[in-house]
């Protein structure tokens, strides 16, 4: 963020999550501002950067498991980024040095980029690969990568680091590339080269972000709309739980199959459905009995999802947090009965965030079976709040859980110019 023209950082020093051990993100979080960012480069490559790129990461206010059912998702960036110090090379060898993983990769920049073994590398190749493809004509560069967006917490630390390497290779040619393309761009990089199969929202958001706002997304249309946010008097509380439970990875794809299943059954009653974003409260009521209890919950998630999602969006814009927190305390609710993708972390979390005053809503965020919970509260108890939810996740698990407040960042964009 933004000091007198000074940016600063702050630099998460853990170097993994270890998840699969006790959840802790173990480390201290220092200040850094930009200067110190062009000092390491210079450190690390003996020259001075030319071209500094920000990106931010994300986090899911609403819209949970709609995206891959053609729905509505509204996601905000937050004050969190990616940024890549570049400078240009008179080859066509691209360096990469990771503060997080403390290393460097290495990469021709030729036809042939394929996906690499070592698994961060395949973010920058990806998106190398998809720009060449798109026909720009790329040169070599040297790039300092710096990332304090908590890094697989659902913030989508992964659009983050593709979009700031999208826009610096674009920077370092001065060539541009329209905002949904790269997006579009952004995301084909993740789905084949980092192998994620994600949606659209999270390089949306990245790319497209205002700031105070967050951004309603149809996935199916694609179009857009800037939601603006009460800042003067809310803020946005995320609330890493620093679990992963396993039982994410396997669920995923069950439930898409769930979905597919349901619109499958739907079909057969009505042509005209495709997709759930097809199906409404009504419908699905109507045929509610020629569908099994288990595919009807799930239908029903995201059936009620899609109107909860234009419901928060409604009373963000009206400046009426109270409805747009009852819609994000349904969702919840939903995901974690009808869904069924929560977790005993982010229950607890939700939970004891709606019972403290000046909560409007909280929801868990995200795929779930761990990671955040996102709450809408007064900002005049914006400490009060955290300090609360800090001792009492510690005292239930043991764990330190990741609490901060944030608004609404702008979306990606060029720091400093090519120049520098
Ligand atoms: P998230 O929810 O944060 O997006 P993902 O698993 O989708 O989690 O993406 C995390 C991946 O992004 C990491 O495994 C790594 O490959 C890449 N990544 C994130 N931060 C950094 C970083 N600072 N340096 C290099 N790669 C990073
Ligand atoms: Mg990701």
């Amino acid at each position: 963020y933004c000091i007198n023209n000074i940016i600063c950082y702050h630099i998460i020093t853990c170097k993994m999550r270890d998840i699969s051990n006790d959840g802790l993100c173990k480390g201290k979080t220092t200040m850094i501002e930009i200067q110190s960012l062009k000092n390491l480069f210079h450190k690390h490559f003996l020259s001075d950067a030319e071209i500094i790129v920000r990106a931010p990461g994300r986090v899911e206010l609403i819209g949970g498991h709609t995206d891959y059912n053609d729905g509505y998702v509204l996601p905000m960036a937050i004050d969190r980024e990616a940024v890549v110090l570049a400078r240009r090379r008179n080859d066509l060898t691209v360096r990469i040095f990771s503060e997080y993983f403390g290393e460097e990769i290495e990469f021709e920049l030729s036809a042939g980029l394929n996906p690499d073994e070592k698994q961060w590398a395949n973010y920058p190749r990806g998106v190398a690969a998809l720009l060449l493809r798109a026909g720009k004509k790329l040169i070599g560069l040297d790039m300092y990568l710096s990332c304090n967006v908590p890094f697989g917490g659902g913030l989508s630390s992964s659009a983050a680091i593709e979009v700031a390497y999208a826009k610096t290779f674009l920077a370092s040619v001065d060539d541009n590339f329209n905002p949904v393309e790269l997006a579009l761009l952004c995301r084909e990089a993740e789905n084949s080269y980092a192998g994620a199969p994600c949606g659209i929202m999270d390089q949306f958001i990245s790319v497209l972000a205002r700031k105070d706002h967050a951004l309603l997304l149809d996935c199916r249309s694609r179009e857009f709309r800037h939601i603006h946010i009460p800042f003067e008097k809310c803020s946005i509380l995320i609330a890493d739980t620093r679990v992963k439970h396993n039982l994410g990875e396997s669920e995923y794809p069950i439930r898409q199959e769930q979905c597919r299943k349901a619109v499958e059954q739907l079909k057969t009653l009505n042509p005209s459905i495709t997709s759930l974003r097809d199906v409404d409260t009504d419908m699905l009521k109507h045929h509610a009995d020629s569908l099994d209890q288990l595919t009807l919950a799930r239908a029903r998630h995201v059936v009620t999802e899609n109107i909860r999602v234009l419901e928060m969006a409604r009373g963000l814009e009206e400046n009426n947090p109270l409805l747009a927190g009852k819609a994000m305390n349904q969702s919840h609710d939903s995901l974690r009965d009808d869904y069924q993708v929560s977790c005993d972390e982010l229950d607890f979390t939700a939970d004891a965030l709606r019972s403290y005053s000046g909560v409007y809503g909280a929801r868990m965020s995200g795929g779930g079976f761990g990671g955040c919970v996102v709450a809408l509260i007064d900002k005049s108890q914006a400490e009060n709040i955290s300090d609360k939810l800090k001792n009492e996740y510690h005292k239930k698990y043991n764990i330190e859980a990741g609490i901060f407040c944030t608004t609404a960042s702008g979306g990606a964009g060029i720091i400093t110019g090519t120049q520098a």
